[in-house]
């Protein structure tokens, strides 16, 4: 299987170059050359997360991979979660609660980082090289990221994060950890001039070493989200007898929701995916009213979902929309955000066989999580929460949902001691964090002093 980006200017890609390439060259976002299929009779007889990951992983990987070296990394690159299977299932009637916070920094996104980190260090490896990995975070990429390449020495990670809408659990996740290959820089600034930094980074590599890997790890990274599509399958595993699968999905930068499309692709049986999101609604426009514009960032309780574009919605673009056209695609990426992107009418209602989404506001999701807790006593994190709104309504309508449960709620304390709600069960890895000492390095948004501290420690 070998790759190809979305604007149509860089193919022929190995698994592992798109590995440490993150981007493609001409802007766009890598994709496989096919989808391959999954048998869902073996799905269904497995008997845990790993050796489903195993069915889906080596379809990846095996331009660069053989398939022993493949399964060897599935099972042992996930490591400290707090669960046997690492995935929790919590049942309600007619909505399931995939619990996917189970992992070190309690929130999905060691699903795919643990997994990017792993090859990245085989790939280092058989090179003998070393690498940087410079990553900017609104909330828990960062603490995923750090957690997951902490133990490989080849690998120094920098994470830039704003002094802004983070919880301070999600900062102290990252300030705290003690490594010597590990610099969590605090930018007086926003995320986007966090985000512009990094960026700039990448086109100048100046402090690089010679031969040293820049390695990107946003959620454009392809091998992110096959470690996401694995647990769309397990939850197939699980809950299949319950009937047609629909998802709800809090969603961000369009990972999540990605990774789910990807694993219908695949083989499997999806009847509804919904995309919710917080007051940043730029998602909600492009399905409810077939405008994709970007807009000012809103605050909100759900931080993690607080963006203005959603950067892996290129994917969706390119193989639903426009069958795979990437010359369309590159007109319309290459323009955006200065023009916004609006699908012909009859494109766009492409979009009904599958999508529906829904905008929840921070009231609501109060309201929520207040709800579920009063009614059986479990606590939903406010990511969670925006996705439950639309599960439940439309599980009255007698269908299964499947929720996508993103974080623990001990990561968002303020939300809960607002709403007097105790949460008595602790992560073990976020139990301590208040009373280690925090290594935070800051710096104004100025590129040459962040550089400089880079080099001085590269
Ligand atoms: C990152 C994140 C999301 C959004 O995921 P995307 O893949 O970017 O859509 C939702 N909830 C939590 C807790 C997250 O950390």
């Amino acid at each position: 299987m070998l790759f190809h980006s979305t604007r149509g200017k860089d193919s022929n890609k190995d698994f592992a170059s798109i590995l440490m390439q993150g981007l493609a060259d001409d802007g766009g976002l890598f994709m496989p050359d096919s989808w391959p299929r999954v048998d869902l009779d073996e799905i269904k007889s497995k008997t845990s997360f790993i050796e489903i990951a195993k069915c889906i992983v080596p379809l990846f990987t095996s331009s660069s991979f053989s398939f022993d070296e493949t399964i060897s990394i599935v099972e042992s690159t996930w490591h400290d979660f707090e669960h046997q299977d690492l995935i929790g299932i919590k049942e309600f009637d007619s909505v399931s609660i995939l619990e996917l916070f189970h992992g070190p920094t309690a929130a999905f996104k060691d699903f795919g980082l643990q997994l990017a980190a792993a090859f990245f260090n085989k790939v280092l490896e058989s090179e003998n090289k070393t690498a940087i990995v410079l990553g900017a975070t609104s909330g828990d990429t960062g603490s995923a990221a750090i957690d997951a390449c902490k133990s490989y020495d080849r690998i120094k990670s920098f994470i830039m994060l704003p002094n802004g809408n983070m919880s301070e659990v999600q900062r102290r996740q990252m300030s705290t950890i003690k490594a010597s290959n590990v610099f969590a820089l605090r930018i007086n600034g926003t995320f986007d001039d966090c985000q512009d930094l990094v960026k700039l980074a990448f086109r100048k590599r100046d402090f690089l070493n010679t031969g040293q890997y820049l390695l990107a790890v946003n959620s454009i990274n392809w091998t992110r989200i096959i470690g996401q599509i694995c647990y769309y399958f397990y939850a197939y595993n699980q809950l299949h007898q319950k009937g047609d699968l629909n998802f709800s999905i809090p969603t961000g930068n369009f990972g999540n929701v990605f990774a789910c499309y990807s694993a219908h692709k695949m083989g499997l049986p999806i009847n509804q995916i919904s995309v919710a999101v917080n007051n940043n609604d730029i998602l909600h426009r492009f399905f409810s009213e077939n405008d994709y514009s970007k807009q000012l960032v809103h605050e909100t309780i759900s931080p993690s979902m607080d963006i203005s574009v959603a950067s892996n919605f290129e994917r969706l673009i390119y193989d639903l929309f426009l069958d795979r056209d990437s010359s369309q695609c590159a007109a319309m990426f290459d323009n955006f955000p200065a023009n916004p992107i609006e699908l012909d009418s009859k494109i766009w209602k492409k979009k009904d066989n599958l999508f529906s989404s829904s905008k929840v506001n921070d009231l609501d999701t109060r309201n929520m999580i207040q709800a579920i807790y009063q009614s059986n006593g479990y606590i939903l994190d406010p990511h969670t929460a925006v996705a439950a709104v639309e599960a439940f309504k439309k599980s009255y309508q007698r269908n299964h949902y499947v929720v996508l449960s993103t974080a623990h709620p001990a990561k968002f304390p303020k939300v809960y001691q607002e709403l007097n709600i105790e949460i008595n069960s602790l992560p073990v890895s976020l139990s301590n964090l208040y009373e280690k000492d925090e290594h935070l390095y800051t710096f104004d948004a100025d590129y040459n002093q962040i550089i400089n501290f880079i080099s001085l420690n590269n």
